[in-house]
């Protein structure tokens, strides 16, 4: 079966002034459509085909694994960020995070110099490992936190094609910018 790019789950416009219309249109319809295309390619008239997208993720390397990745990473982080949203975590999640980390300050500080400071492509996580700890963690080019059993709950996408069209060569206004957006109900909803 072939996979499918999913819906933005909001309007194009739905992120602005945080991330544009522009950076959407090309972020969702160009590089994610392109993950989709090309893991599809890849997969027709091979054993993949019958395979769930997390079973591709587990047990293919190299080229496959970078699309497979990519479209499971890509699908999360739009469920990730919402209109209206972002600020201080709440629910269940901004207990978890006092007890991981101290304090939400310190929690937002350690992945934003994460997200910040990770070399080249990839994402920044926020991650409850197999002892049910909450850890920031990042995955470069199109690797995914489940390859390695770790349950995602929140990521942004540090690639230069998700941010260079608002902010040029800036990440570090961009990652904050994603602060506004976070969609808490989605992390909550992963922590369950
Ligand atoms: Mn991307």
């Amino acid at each position: 079966m072939a996979f499918e790019l999913p819906n933005l789950p909001y309007a194009y416009d739905a992120l602005a002034p945080h991330i544009s219309k522009e950076t959407l249109e090309f972020h969702h319809d160009k590089h994610h459509a392109a993950y989709v295309n090309k893991l599809n390619e890849l997969i027709k008239g091979t054993p993949h085909e019958k395979e769930s997208l997390e079973q591709i993720i587990k047990t293919s390397s190299g080229t496959l694994f970078n699309q497979a990745g990519q479209h499971f990473n890509h699908s999360f982080y739009w469920k990730c960020m919402a209109p209206k949203a972002g600020g201080e975590a709440r629910g269940p999640v901004a207990d978890a995070i006092k007890k991981s980390f101290g304090d939400f300050g310190s929690f937002k500080q350690k992945f934003s110099e994460l997200a910040t400071g990770h070399f080249g492509s990839g994402w920044a996580w926020l991650i409850r490992d197999r002892e049910g700890m909450l850890k920031v963690i990042a995955t470069h080019d199109g690797d995914a936190p489940i390859k390695h059993d770790d349950r995602p709950l929140l990521t942004c996408d540090v690639w230069e094609h998700a941010y260079y069209i608002d902010y040029r060569n800036a990440r570090a206004k961009y990652i904050e910018a994603f602060w506004n957006l976070v969609n808490w109900d989605f992390v909550n909803h992963n922590l369950k």
